[in-house]
């Protein structure tokens, strides 16, 4: 838990006239300052005040955060140099290309560096005139023998009129964090923004939006949180933190994402998508506040303790990603953002996404988890290459839930599974074992064996028998075959990277134009590349014209036009059964609208 500023301040200053312990308990705290020297830069300079210990020390920058890719941080640190407490300098040099270690230390030493930051987005790191917002473990070296002790960070230089807004603390120039994890757990945003707030289920909620007032209304944003909280902590049962924060960027330029903290989340979404509807902020935000106890909590034993020096290789992001999209699913239906008719639209298309990349049949859930670390590689996201652990994950969850809901006679669901998850594992400070501890929770709500579930499914490749679990429901999938819009080519990016060709079709009239894979798009139709291109390409109908530009490897930039093709593709859409009795409504209602369900929480 983290300790507010002003308790802290208490505790010191009775320390230095009585308890020697509490001196030293302080005493053993590092200390970071990051100053703010030159924003339109993008240059921080960063002060770590290390306490006096033993005389060598060793420094770490995490090499990934965020993403699960390894982004090697130390790319930015442009100088590094170290000195006493008096001033005078003291020996540093690298070990690796991310740690660095210090010599005569015993004193203490006072280690000072400069970071280029300038990475937007949720999963990044970024300085400029307008605002700042900070992933902390992009910038901050961790004292390796230290990560666990407690630690302060201080912030200096801010242009004026700038305000600063973390989950750690209320808003005020030093945070107080109980180690490092906690501390890089906690995003930091500051700038000029707009701040809301509200109580909600017994919660304090805070809502942080840097964004042109004009593009947002705060009041329709905030009566959507307000039923997702509601939906998503009475679905658990459970409300795990006094207060939360969302924080909210919605830029004219490209966005998209959000990243999911314990006690926070932060999204971006383009400015004009959210003038359009607010579909996209509700799923977005159902998906990471859901994370704060699947992931977050609920967690891998993969996963901890982090090791920041390289990949942490997980089976369970098919569970812990995938699933709370499924969750993401079920709490909007509960708050009612979307109806029963729009659930099973979304389920159908899903089904489509997976069964249309080839690699459903060669790449499982859990090898597709343990790939994540691929993903920032163009060939990679290739469809005969991967599935995406989002997706099948998803459909994997809803299966899950039907299976446990037909074996258990109605008596459990997916729901009663996440509660085992949090009671047993959660609660009780324990992580999970990847798939078996999914499987494990899932056996004692239903009290039988799923071990053929977990392995052709999320061990292996076996085709989904989607019909077999939908038909507890009254439900089928209808296959039809459609005509869809083909550009001849597959572009894809990798979260904030320029859109590349990952693909060209041979034979196709975009390889006749002259396009390559590696080509990085910069225009489709006139408009910059962005995350909406695919909906523009997807828009067009064959026949149609098409304009893009493009960037070679070697850099040569040039306009390619064509017209788009026709393709068949199978389209995958949930239906009503023929004859669907009344005991499948019925199932079907309790699936749907939460009728008959237990919300009890099973005990080991
Ligand atoms: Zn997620």
């Amino acid at each position: 838990m983290s300790v507010p500023r002003i308790a802290f301040r208490r505790v010191a200053s009775f320390a230095v006239i009585a308890l020697l312990t509490a001196v030293t308990l302080r005493a053993a705290d590092v200390s970071y300052t990051v100053a703010l020297t030159s924003p339109a830069q993008h240059l921080v300079e960063i002060q770590i005040i290390l306490p006096p210990g033993p005389p060598t020390r060793e420094l770490q920058l995490p090499v990934w955060n965020a993403l699960y890719q390894v982004r090697d941080f130390a790319q930015f640190v442009d100088w590094v140099r170290a000195k006493d407490r008096a001033g005078n300098p003291l020996g540093i040099r690298e070990v690796t290309d991310s740690r660095w270690r210090v010599d005569g230390a015993a004193q203490g030493a006072i280690v000072e560096y400069q970071m280029h930051i300038d990475s937007f987005g949720p999963f990044g790191a970024q300085l400029n005139s307008h605002h700042a917002f900070f992933n902390l473990a992009q910038m901050l070296m961790y004292p390796v023998d230290a990560r666990n002790s407690p630690l302060t960070l201080h912030f200096s230089q801010l242009p004026s009129g700038w305000r600063i807004a973390s989950a750690l603390a209320s808003p005020n120039f030093d945070f107080h964090a109980e180690n490092y994890d906690r501390l890089v757990d906690s995003p930091v945003e500051i700038g000029d923004f707009k701040e809301f707030d509200f109580d909600e289920s017994g919660g304090h909620f805070r809502v942080i939006i840097d964004a042109d007032p004009s593009d947002y209304d705060p009041d329709k944003i905030v009566a959507n949180l307000h039923k997702i909280v509601v939906a998503a902590t009475s679905w658990m049962n459970d409300r795990p933190f006094g207060s939360y924060t969302f924080f909210y960027h919605f830029p004219r330029g490209p966005a998209g994402g959000g990243m999911e903290h314990s006690y926070c989340t932060a999204i971006d979404l383009n400015a004009d998508t959210i003038k359009t509807t607010l579909y996209p902020l509700n799923s977005v935000t159902s998906h990471e506040f859901f994370h704060l106890w699947n992931v977050k909590r609920i967690r891998p034993q993969t996963l901890e303790p982090v090791d920041y020096t390289k990949e942490n290789f997980t089976r369970a992001l098919w569970f812990s990603e995938g699933v709370t999209s499924t969750v993401e699913e079920i709490i909007q239906l509960r708050a009612g953002l979307i109806d029963e008719k729009q659930f099973l639209t979304s389920l159908g298309n899903e089904i489509t996404e997976l069964e249309s990349r080839p690699a459903h049949l060669t790449q499982s859930a859990e090898e597709s988890s343990l790939d994540a670390w691929l993903e920032g590689q163009n060939y990679y996201r290739r469809p005969e290459r991967s599935i995406s652990y989002y997706n099948k994950g998803e459909l994997l969850g809803f299966m899950l839930d039907l299976a446990v809901r037909e074996s258990s006679h109605g008596q459990a669901s997916l729901r009663d599974v996440m509660q085992w998850m949090n009671a047993n594992y959660a609660k009780k400070g324990r992580f999970f074992d990847d798939s078996n501890g999914v499987r494990e929770a899932a056996e004692a709500v239903i009290h039988a064996d799923l071990s053929s579930f977990f392995a052709k499914y999320v061990a292996g490749t076996e085709e989904v028998p989607w019909n077999d679990f939908l038909l507890y429901v009254g439900l089928r999938v209808e296959q039809s075959s459609i005509t869809v819009p083909d550009a001849g080519f597959i572009m894809s990016r990798n979260f904030n990277g320029p859109m590349s060709v990952v693909a060209v079709t041979s034979g196709s009239d975009a390889e006749g134009a002259g396009l390559q894979v590696g080509d990085v798009v910069t225009e489709v139709q006139g408009k910059p590349a962005a995350e909406d291109s695919e909906q523009q390409l997807a828009r067009l109908r064959p026949g149609d014209s098409l304009s893009i530009r493009v960037r070679a490897r070697r850099g040569t930039e040039r306009e390619l036009k064509w017209k788009i093709a026709g393709r068949q593709e199978v389209s995958f859409q949930v239906k009503d059964l023929d004859q669907v009795t009344p005991e499948q409504r019925s199932h079907r209602a309790a699936w749907l609208k939460g009728e008959a369900e237990t919300g009890r929480t099973p005990a080991p």
